[in-house]
């Protein structure tokens, strides 16, 4: 295999960016992968880049999950705290609280969301 820009000349190795046959005159080495031009280098650090980036928000991704079981207990107290706030204003102006039951109901459905995934979790694990 040849280098792509100097015919004849034998490749030493192929770019990771775009796959060209390079020789020792064009190789540019970045500290990831070897690429024929400035621009396959920069392309080759972003992608390095993206890929450790998706890497470190997998791994938030996992953290997030363990926590779901303190996550649920906020939600719990928080619809308790809601609807508890509900009760004393209607029991206060003798008048249904709508707003605080409203979101009281709403957040008993997130808690119920909630637990499923969580409970979807440890079944997958
Ligand atoms: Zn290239
Ligand atoms: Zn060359």
């Amino acid at each position: 295999m040849g280098c792509f820009t100097h015919t004849g000349t034998p490749a030493i190795a192929v770019c990771k960016t775009c796959g060209k046959a390079i020789c020792r005159t064009c190789v540019i080495e970045t500290p990831m992968a070897v690429a024929c031009s400035e621009t396959c280098a920069r392309d080759a650090i972003e992608l390095h880049e993206v890929n450790q980036r998706g890497k470190k928000l997998y791994g938030i991704g996992i953290g997030a999950t363990n926590k779901l079981p303190s996550l649920l207990i906020f939600y719990g107290l928080f619809t308790i705290f809601v609807l508890g706030t509900g009760v004393f204003s209607t029991v206060r102006d003798r008048e249904i609280d709508y707003a605080s039951f409203g979101f009281g109901t709403i957040l008993v459905i997130f808690s119920v969301i909630t637990y499923r995934r969580n409970k979807d979790f440890k079944i997958q694990m």
